[in-house]
Parts: C-alpha cells; structure tokens; sequence
C-alpha cells in the first residue's frame, strides 16, 4: 500500500522526498489553492521578458493593493493575490479575519509567499526536544540537494549556526547594508554577531531562465520566479513514478484500523467525498490545519491546544549616513543581513534579527501613514529613505506569548484561535531595542524605540507545537516520529510536534524534521 503524503508545503515535500529516497511510492493529496489565471497570464508576460521591457499597468497588476492584515503590520501578498491564504466556502476556522495567522491551502503553502530565510537550529534552543540535533544534520544536509541558497561571506554566524548548503551562490548587498557591514567589521561586541542572510533564491537563474536582476520587486513576488517555493520541487517530483499528485482533495477525517488508515477528503472542484486506504500517513498540512484533522478525528470537541509561538517586532532604525539614490538602486528586497544576539541579560536563547533596506514595499506603507505629509517632499523622502533600515526580531518561544485553538461543535467544526495577551516578549524586545541603543557609535545608527511594533502571538508564522514531541508522550503528545498515542501509523511532520521555537527561523528546521521522520519511517 502506497504511504500517503498530505500538503505540499515544506513539511510534506521535505517527507515525501525522504520516502521517495529510500524506494517509497508517494501519493500526496493537497489542496492545492493556486494563482488566479488571469494573475497568471500577466504573469507569464512579465517572465517572458527582460527587466527592461516590463509593461508597468503589468507590474501593478503583480504589485496588487497594500491592505493591512492584522494590527499594523500589512500581509504580504504574492502576485497581487491573497490566494495563499484563501480559505474555501467551508472554512474550518471561525473568525478568521481577525486572526492573527492565516493556514493556507495552497500549493507550496505558505513557503509561496515566504520571506524565505534559512537558518538550521542552535543546539542550546532545542535542548527540550527529544533528541539531539546531531540527529538533524544530515537531514539539513539532503535537503540542500534541492534547495538552492543565496548566502556567503561576511558569515559570523557560521560558528554558531551552520550553513549546510553545498553551492551557496550570494546575493549582492544593497549599498545602504554595504555601509553597515563595513562599519560592523570595525567591531562588533561578542554576544552580536552578523552575516549575510541565507535566502533560498535561485541566484543564477532556475531551469536555464534569467538570474536575478536586483529588480527590487521580492516582497510582491518574483517575476522570474527565483524565489524558491516548495511548488518548485513538487513540480519536479512529479516526473517521477513514484509520485502521484493529487490536487483539490481536502483532507477531512483520519481513522486507523489495524495496519490500515483511511483517509476521508472532500474534492474541492465538485464537492464530492472520497476515501483513500493508505499503510501509512504523514501529515503535513501546517499546525492549524493539522490540529483541525487531529482533532476532529478524534472527535475532540471543546479541546483546547496551546501553540507556541517564537513572537516578532520591528523597528525602524536610522543611520547617520545618508546613501543617496536608493529609490532608484536595483536591489533586492529580502532581507540582507542577520544579526543574533546572545545576550543573558535578554534572554538564555538567541535573538535573531533580519534587516532590510529600502523597498517600494517599505514606501507604499508608510505612505499610508501620516509620515506621507513629509515623504511627498523629494528632499525629505532622499534624506529619510536613505538612512533608514528595517530590522525584523524574532525570540525564541520560552521568551514568547502563546495562542490556543479549541474545536467548537456545528455541522463542520471549526477552530477558534484565542492570542494570549500577556506574557513576556515585549520586554525582550525593548530590551533588544536598547542593546542595540548601546551599539549606536558602532552602527552610526539606532534604533527608533518609539516606533516598535510588537506583532500578536501567531503573527510571525514561526508558531506550532500543539501536539509535542516527547520520549515518553502522554495522551495529547506525540513520540519523536510525531505519532500520536493510538496512531502509530499517523505521523504529524509539520511544526505541530516542536517541543519549542527558537527564533531562527522555520522551513528549513522544518524540513530536516520532516525529512528525519519520512527517513526513518520508511524503514519500519
Ligand atoms: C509572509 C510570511 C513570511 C514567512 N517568512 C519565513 C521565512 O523567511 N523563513 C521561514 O523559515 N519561515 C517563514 N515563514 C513561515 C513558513 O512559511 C511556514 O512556517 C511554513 O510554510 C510551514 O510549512 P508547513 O509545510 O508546515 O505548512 P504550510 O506551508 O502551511 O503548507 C500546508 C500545506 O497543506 C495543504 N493543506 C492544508 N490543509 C489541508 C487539508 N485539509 N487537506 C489537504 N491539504 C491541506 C496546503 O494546501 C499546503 O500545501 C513565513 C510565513 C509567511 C506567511
Ligand atoms: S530582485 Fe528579487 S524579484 Fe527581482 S529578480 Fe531578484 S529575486 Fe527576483
């Protein structure tokens, strides 16, 4: 019987990878939400075509209108559309416009719309989970056969957090991050270090199209599609025979009997039900729709489940040189360089940073705010733009407030999701807001403290572990192949079994834990 493989995002494409290496034959049922055809169509035109001869009505279209999401922080959109979140008529969760995080149902899931940063672990951030992260490694390592990296030096980091990646091809620094990191290499305290971001870009270009031509537009979604999405590889997995794709089935229900599950799912272009026998199943739906399943499955209704969370903010940060021109440098717009703070007096964990420079993005947002009565000056937007940065925090869980989702009854249950108001996190952040303060002869800058924005738990997208890995798992737990107790041939392989979140990053800690459990069950 062939294993059964749910989702298409980084989980599931990570596991069915792992058992297609080791002889497995893979169905994978996804959702499968993709872009608009006409979105596509414009598309199509704009990759077929050299930067400079881009149709600007085109590029807006692919832009699409900048709303905002959840408090003050605007949701990233790709392509113009919101179709990486979109739910179907029959939503499993309720009051989804208010909540801070939104599931997705798409193909690729949210690594389509990701900022596509790639950090592994640092051993002393997941000292809960259990086992060690030796047994990571090499999980990390087989997936840079097929996951392209923009990294290189200066590389700080490379002490504490590896870069697995065999063929790191760079992306070139913006000027304004050029700056900075020759003033950093002046000295930099022990307890921060830097390097330059690891971003999962096809630099060079992918299947023989054009590299990347610092266009500036990463954050509405390449137009060349450099910017690496679990689709990628989903596409070429499918020329093999080993996997068989299944789009448009929503999974609804898992049950195991024996040596058998089965698989309830709904096809969402016809709205008929279907049940799939399979000898074994690897959930990797992403922590809302995977507690959903687990939930409903087991007919948990009023069950609550508390997600963890590694929390995020941003402040803005002025520099004191001006770098001229920046509206019109060719750039990308991913983030540039990370910095990690070890820092006791902060916290026992790493902090981990990412920092922009300037984007049309970062330009359009704060031209919704009353800073526009200044920016529409062209002195005045030369002189700001040119010295501000954008620095993105992230902590770890134990440093972080938490979220719950709780099944509620009706004729489909849903999930309802409650953030945790109180907690730490924000004193972290202001905390790093005045490390930070306290290095301003060394960054010839600061950070602008006022303007911190403290996102709710769940904002962050780096949040999960509802049903925790643990040696010895109780009844809502699961062992560290994600098996609940009474499932032993269900394994959950998305971030609904981390024990914690450390701050660095998700997808690729991810995918070496999907990719480790798919390896080792296809043995058993
Ligand atoms: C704007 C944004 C920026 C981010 N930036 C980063 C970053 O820079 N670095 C980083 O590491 N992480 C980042 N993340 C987080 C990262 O994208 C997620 O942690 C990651 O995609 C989760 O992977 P997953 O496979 O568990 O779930 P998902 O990516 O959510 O994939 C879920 C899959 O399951 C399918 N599915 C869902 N429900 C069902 C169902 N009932 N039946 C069948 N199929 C179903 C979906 O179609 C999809 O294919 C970001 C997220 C967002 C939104
Ligand atoms: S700058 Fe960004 S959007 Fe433009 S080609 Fe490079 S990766 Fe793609």
């Amino acid at each position: 019987m062939n294993d059964f493989v749910l989702g298409s995002g980084p989980a599931a494409i990570a596991c069915a990878q792992a058992l297609v290496a080791r002889g497995r034959r893979v169905t994978i049922l996804d959702a499968g939400e993709k872009l608009e055809p006409a979105r596509q169509e414009v598309l199509d035109r704009v990759a077929a075509l050299p930067s400079g001869k881009w149709d600007a009505s085109d590029l807006a279209v692919l832009r699409g209108e900048q709303e905002k999401g959840h408090g003050n922080i605007h949701q990233k959109l790709l392509y113009g559309s919101d179709y990486p979140y979109r739910d179907d008529e029959d939503s499993m969760q309720s009051g989804r416009a208010e909540s801070p995080f939104h599931y997705s149902l798409a193909q690729g899931g949210l690594s389509s719309v990701w900022g596509a940063s790639l950090l592994p672990v640092s051993p002393d951030d997941i000292r809960d989970w259990p086992f060690p992260y030796e047994d990571l490694v090499p999980h990390y390592r087989a997936i840079f056969d097929w996951l392209p990296t923009a990294a290189g030096e200066p590389d700080g980091l490379a002490g504490i957090l590896p870069s697995y990646s065999q063929k790191p091809e760079p992306l070139r620094f913006s000027r304004q991050i050029e700056g900075l990191v020759q003033d950093l290499k002046k000295g930099c305290p022990d307890d921060i270090r830097f390097g330059r971001s690891r971003q999962a870009v096809f630099t060079g270009g992918r299947n023989g199209g054009p590299g990347c031509v610092y266009c500036g537009r990463c954050l509405y979604g390449c137009p060349y599609g450099l910017i690496y999405s679990t689709a990628h590889t989903l596409e070429d997995m499918r020329k093999s025979e080993r996997v068989d794709y299944r789009d448009r089935q929503r999974v609804e229900r898992l049950e195991q009997s024996g040596d058998k599950v089965r698989i309830h799912t709904t096809d969402l272009r016809t709205g008929e039900s279907a049940c799939f026998e399979a000898g074994r199943v690897f959930v990797g739906t992403g922590i809302l729709p995977t507690a959903w399943l687990v939930l409903r499955s087991r007919d948990a209704i009023g069950r609550k489940v508390v997600m963890k969370d590694s929390q995020y903010f941003i402040y803005p940060f002025l520099r004191a040189p001006l770098t001229r021109g920046v509206q019109d440098e060719p750039l990308h717009t991913l983030s540039q360089l990370y910095m990690e703070i070890r820092d006791p007096k902060i916290s026992k964990h790493l902090v981990h940073l990412e920092i922009f420079s300037y984007s049309d993005y970062l330009k359009r947002a704060l031209m919704q705010t009353p800073l526009r009565f200044v920016l529409s000056n062209p002195w005045a937007a030369e002189q700001f733009f040119g010295r501000v940065l954008i620095m993105q925090g992230f902590l770890h869980s134990e440093d972080s407030r938490t979220f719950s989702v709780e099944l509620q009854a009706g004729g489909r249950p849903k999930l309802h999701l409650e953030a945790n108001k109180r907690g730490p996190g924000w004193s972290q952040a202001v905390k790093v807001g005045f490390k930070l303060l306290s290095q301003a002869h060394r960054l010839r800058g600061a950070p602008i403290l006022p303007a911190l924005q403290f996102a709710d738990p769940g904002r962050s997208y780096h949040s999960g572990g509802g049903f925790p890995m643990r040696k010895n798992p109780s009844e809502w737990e699961t062992d560290p192949l994600g098996r609940l107790p009474g499932w032993d041939r269900i394994h959950l392989v998305d971030a609904s079994t981390f024990p914690s979140i450390p701050a660095t990053t998700m997808v690729l800690n991810i995918m070496a834990n999907a990719h480790r459990i798919g390896t080792a069950a296809a043995d058993l």
